[in-house]
């Protein structure tokens, strides 16, 4: 068969995701010729939890207007999170300035895209590349046929498991740990846990990450288990300890999904941000923050990310080299709300951990940080510690993290 002619673009983003969303809006606002592919049929279902940050709400209304009512689940709004222990008294943090959107993903990455203003062609995976000084060649299928774009740029803005990483570092995913989620959705028969939060346990006996909330009447139940192991075990085993712990009453699942994470590289300000005209944003690129937040680290490295390739454009630098000046930012406030030092000493976070623990006892106060430290020492098998307190102190005395660990 004879693949239709290439497609000459300036800029080709790979993903039709949020950080895609603010890449574009700021390429087409400046007059670039974008398309973004995307592999799923849009509007594209996407594993979340839908917790937007404060950040992330006020990206979103600055840049996409106000949000419509079908971008969000129901209950609407987050009003922060809950830490459950195994024995300290649980504590609910409040987001800054009041409750957030509860997004429903399939929607609001749908809707964002549209209000970019970028031309999209979904059921079109990227699979491999060729980039040299004056451009770069992607090759993709649409719809199962091969399809050629010739972009003066182009973007990863493709997740945790970008082929687009994959394409310019091949060793990249192979030298970094990877974690698997999986959420199921209940019925409820009863629930004690309060609706406005998103709940989490630092409880190592049930997982390296517990999760459950509300969403349509229904409650998900979450877990973190490592590759190879058994979902529907851990799923049980966390389901069981709610039943016990916090009378809650489930009916037997209806959904069931997962994915695996990238989790950890902001940790280690391990990010990975392209090569020449290749550029990687968003998760891809590593940002995710300590509670698996992602959206709003997405959305304003996508934006950077857009603005680096408009600055490279119209001002001749290279846009790798642009990118990366002006992503440190970003990677200090993601890499920030992992930093031992930054949270005993400052306030990363967009919820005030310490102002919750303010009305328990010395005592209580002491066993909620005594729980955390236990749960914390679940992820000592992968030997992080020398690196967390290495870029700590590198973020203490240059006031940014080290961009020499960066791909
Ligand atoms: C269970 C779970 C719960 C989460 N909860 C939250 C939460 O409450 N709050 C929060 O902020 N974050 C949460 N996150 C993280 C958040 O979902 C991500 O960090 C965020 O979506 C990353 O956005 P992104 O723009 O980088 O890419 P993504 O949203 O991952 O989108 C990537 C897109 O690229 C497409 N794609 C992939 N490969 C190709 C290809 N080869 N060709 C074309 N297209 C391709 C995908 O189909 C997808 O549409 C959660 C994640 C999980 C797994």
């Amino acid at each position: 068969m004879i693949s239709p002619s290439p497609r000459n673009v300036d800029v080709l983003v790979v993903g039709a995701s949020l950080s895609a969303a603010a890449c574009a809006k700021r390429l087409v606002d400046a007059g670039l010729e974008t398309v973004v592919i995307e592999r799923k049929k849009l509007p594209r279902h996407k594993v979340c939890s839908g917790i937007l940050s404060p950040r992330g709400h006020r990206f979103l209304i600055e840049n996409f207007g106000p949000l419509p009512r079908e971008v969000l689940h129901e209950p609407t709004s987050c009003t922060g999170v809950t830490f459950h222990f195994p024995s300290a008294p649980s504590i609910d943090i409040d987001f800054f300035g009041g409750p957030t959107p509860h997004l429903y993903r399939k929607q609001s990455d749908w809707w964002a895209i549209r209000r970019s203003g970028v031309e999209v062609q979904d059921e079109t995976s990227f699979a491999r590349l060729e980039a040299g000084d004056g451009g770069v060649v992607v090759h993709a299928t649409h719809r199962g046929r091969p399809q050629e774009f010739r972009a003066r740029w182009v973007v990863g803005a493709d997740g945790p498991t970008s082929m687009v990483v994959k394409a310019v570092y091949p060793e990249y995913q192979a030298s970094i740990p990877w974690f698997m989620v999986g959420q199921k959705f209940h019925q409820i028969e009863a629930c004690p846990l309060d609706t406005r939060y998103f709940h989490f346990w630092f409880h190592p006996a049930l997982g390296h990450y517990t999760w459950s909330h509300a969403r349509d009447g229904r409650q998900i139940v979450g877990v973190g288990f490592d590759v190879g192991h058994n979902f529907d075990r851990a799923h049980a085993n966390v389901v069981k300890y709610l039943g016990k712990r916090h009378g809650v009453r489930l009916g037997p699942a209806q959904d069931s999904e997962g994915c695996g994470e990238n989790f950890g590289l902001s940790l280690v300000n391990r990010y990975v941000f392209g090569r020449g005209r290749v550029l990687i944003t968003g998760q891809a690129a590593g940002f995710l923050n300590m509670m698996a937040e992602g959206m709003s680290a997405a959305l304003h490295s996508g934006a950077i990310c857009g603005e680096s390739i408009v600055e490279a454009a119209f001002h001749g630098e290279p846009a790798q080299a642009v990118y990366r000046r002006h992503i440190a930012s970003e990677v200090r406030r993601c890499s920030d709300q992992w930093n031992p030092l930054q949270i005993a000493f400052g306030r990363p976070h967009e919820a005030d951990f310490w102002k919750a623990l303010g009305p328990l006892g010395i005592g209580e106060r002491a066993k909620v940080i005594a729980e955390i430290l236990a749960f914390i020492r679940l992820y000592a098998r992968f030997k992080w510690g020398r690196e967390i307190l290495g870029q700590a102190v590198h973020r203490l005395i240059r006031g940014g993290y080290d961009e020499a660990r960066w791909w």
